[in-house]
């Protein structure tokens, strides 16, 4: 039928038709046969030039070197029924070939049918790409940054080594995926994907390069720094393409510079250390100096308060413990003289020594003390010993914070130099310890001043009982030596000297004698007390025949003054006692009553009372002032002048020390201008330590 479509001319025109348009086409056809020998070819002549394939066999033709096993199981597929294909080469250019099963009139298989296009231009530019990709993945590789290539939804298309180490991500498993699936697929690095996620929402946001550091958790170590940077890519209508994101390990950069920082950190801090210690030691120097220049303990107290400000702080005070249990405030200064009338007010401010905490502990405890306003307090209460009294004048002031440190010089305690600042939490541990070593050298200095102070009264106490001792000494040695001229007078008249005259005299001299002789075992008993060279010559004694013996003794004296006795000692008080030591306290008691007794009577008594012998003298002299009379049973002292009433201040400090060594005490009350009553309770044994 078909054969009766077209005659045998219009065939053959079709024919050379299609051999003419396959000549021109990149492309040749050919027919093999079962046993794969060619039947027939056509195709372009460029492709296969002088080609003279028919009648010979696919084996034959395969160029030298060409793997024939690919070729024939291409060819072999097509037998079988299936479509294949191969690349192949001929005269330098690439072909690929595609085969299929030809088949005859019947339907069935009668060999090949191939079609080979030349793709040497495509082969080449593919080859090019491949190796444009592999050098790419090599500079990928190659590189110790982290490289990855988002598309346009945010998943991870690719990613280099070092990007895939980073989150510990293995090479299977993460393409396809974004930064929120990864997360959730990795309890270590969530975070620190969803943090990528939202910086590259940011970059997407900001629609240009963006840059910044992240900080990348990694397992058993500490986090890695990454300079991240983030290039958002754009189709050219404006669609988003992708992300690259880029980033650089600088973890020893940063590490470097934070080592390089912290060695900045402490040569400046060891600067500003040996700054510190240089104002410092030359704030100390310049105060030793200061503190050296005068020896007066007044003017030494007004330095110190000085000293330290406005080194330690705006206000200051000394404060100081004497003989008296009570603290002293000594000496107060402010750095700023307009606020130093404000300031005195906090002169009567005195620590108490009995109230817990404040400047009292720094002296108790020789500890220093950092003082601080209580929460909701403006001022410092612990400056204000004395309740809120003068916590108006600590807040005028504006003293917020404080610090005391205890003036302790040889040993002893001699009170606390206290400084407040405006300042909040002004002291710290450096601060302490420059104000010890300034309390240390105030302190040294406030003792070297009292001891030169001490050492002045002393002398002068010396010069003072000198021209007494010597008025005292002086008195009846004239008295003495009138008396002896008297005599010598009476002695050259060559007549019978008139007896009388010459008792009364001798009764004189007598007296002078005695008041020499006791006024020098005054001074030795004073020296030997001081040296403690006293020794007690304990017998059995009766304290009442002692008064009588000295009553009698001094019997004399009281007819001379013409003043009355009352002695109450008829019943015996017997104690071991050093009779000889009771004689002087009975002495020296008495002599002062009828010298001080304004001749008015004297009442003596001698008394048992619970065991103890009580001896009480009283006189309605002259009294002694209150103020005096602390001090009058100390050494040298009197509480009237060398003028009206001699006497060396020595009497009652001698028996004083007798009755202690007896384990007694003395005790006086006077009224000024109405007299004086002294009292002794003497144990009766006692052995002396
Ligand atoms: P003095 O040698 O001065 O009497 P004392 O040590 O005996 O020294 O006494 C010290 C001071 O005490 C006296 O200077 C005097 O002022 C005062 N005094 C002592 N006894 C009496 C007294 N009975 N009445 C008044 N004053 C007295």
């Amino acid at each position: 039928m078909r054969s009766l479509l077209f005659t045998r001319e219009e065939l053959l025109r079709h024919e050379a038709v299609l051999r003419r348009m396959l000549a021109q086409a990149p492309v040749f056809v050919f027919l093999t046969d079962r046993e794969l020998r060619f039947l027939a070819t056509a195709g372009s002549e460029l492709a296969a030039p002088g080609l003279e394939l028919e009648g010979k066999s696919l084996l034959d033709v395969l160029g030298a070197g060409e793997e024939p096993s690919s070729v024939l199981a291409a060819h072999y597929r097509a037998l079988s029924g299936e479509p294949a294909r191969y690349d192949t080469e001929w005269s330098h250019r690439t072909f690929e070939v595609r085969v299929e099963p030809a088949f005859d009139e019947e339907g069935a298989c009668s060999g090949t049918i191939g079609i080979a296009f030349d793709v040497t231009g495509q082969r080449q530019e593919e080859e090019e790409l491949r190796t444009s990709a592999e050098r790419l993945r090599t500079l990928l590789e190659t590189t110790s940054d982290a490289i990855y290539l988002k598309d346009a939804d945010g998943r991870w298309l690719e990613a280099n080594d070092a990007g895939l180490q980073l989150f510990h991500l293995s090479r299977a498993g993460y393409q396809g995926l974004t930064d929120v699936e990864l997360a959730s697929l990795s309890d270590f690095f969530r975070e620190a994907l969803l943090a990528c996620y939202s910086s590259d929402q940011r970059t997407w946001a900001a629609g240009q390069v963006t840059r910044q550091e992240e900080a990348i958790p990694q397992p058993g170590a500490s986090p890695r720094v990454v300079e991240v940077t983030k290039v958002p890519l754009y189709h050219p209508n404006g669609q988003r393409k992708g992300l690259v994101v880029l980033g650089r390990d600088i973890t020893l950069r940063r590490m470097a510079e934070q080592e390089r920082d912290r060695l900045l950190l402490q040569e400046k801090e060891a600067r500003a250390a040996a700054e510190v210690a240089r104002r410092r030691s030359e704030f100390l120097s310049s105060a030793s100096r200061v503190l050296a220049d005068s020896l007066d303990y007044d003017a030494t107290l007004a330095t110190v308060a000085r000293l330290g400000l406005p080194f330690l702080g705006e206000w200051c005070a000394v404060d100081m413990t004497g003989e008296d249990p009570r603290v002293a405030r000594a000496a107060m200064a402010h750095a700023d003289p307009s606020k130093e009338p404000g300031a005195k007010r906090l002169e009567a401010c005195v620590p108490d020594l009995e109230a817990p905490g404040g400047i009292a502990e720094v002296i108790r405890s020789r500890r220093p003390l950092v003082l601080t306003a209580l929460a909701g307090e403006e001022g410092i209460l612990a400056l204000c010993d004395h309740g809120r009294a003068h916590l108006d004048v600590v807040r005028e002031l504006g003293l917020r914070s404080g610090l005391s440190v205890p003036l302790v010089a040889r040993g002893r305690t001699m009170g606390a130099l206290t400084f407040a600042s405006v300042h909040p939490d002004r002291y710290q541990d450096e601060d302490v310890r420059l104000a010890e070593d300034l309390a240390w050298r105030a302190a040294l200095a406030l003792d070297n001043a009292r001891l030169y102070r001490e050492s002045q009264e002393a002398i002068q106490a010396r010069d003072e009982f000198l021209s007494i001792a010597s008025h005292e000494l002086r008195t009846p040695i004239t008295a003495l030596r009138l008396g002896i001229q008297r005599l010598f007078r009476l002695a050259r008249g060559g007549a019978e000297p008139p007896w009388k005259t010459v008792a009364t005299s001798l009764d004189g001299i007598e007296r002078q004698g005695r008041r020499l002789t006791l006024l020098i075992n005054s001074l030795m008993d004073v020296s030997r007390l001081q040296s403690h060279h006293i020794q007690l010559d304990l017998e059995e004694v009766d304290l009442s025949e002692v008064v009588r013996d000295v009553v009698a003794q001094l019997g004399g004296v009281l007819a001379r003054t013409h003043t009355p006795l009352v002695l109450r000692a008829d019943a015996p008080v017997v104690g071991r006692w050093d009779r000889f030591r009771l004689e002087q306290v009975v002495t020296n008691l008495l002599d002062n009553a009828i010298k001080y007794g304004a001749r008015a009577p004297i009442e003596v008594t001698v008394a048992l009372e619970d065991g103890t012998a009580v001896l009480t003298l009283g006189d309605r002299g002259i009294g002694i002032s209150p103020d005096r009379l602390p001090f009058i049973f100390g050494r040298f002292e009197r509480a009237v002048s060398s003028r009206h009433y001699g006497g060396l201040g020595l009497g009652l400090y001698i028996v004083r020390q007798i009755v202690e060594l007896h384990g007694g005490t003395i005790h006086v009350e006077s009224i000024p201008g109405q007299g004086s009553t002294f009292t002794v309770r003497l144990p009766r044994s006692f052995s002396p330590g």
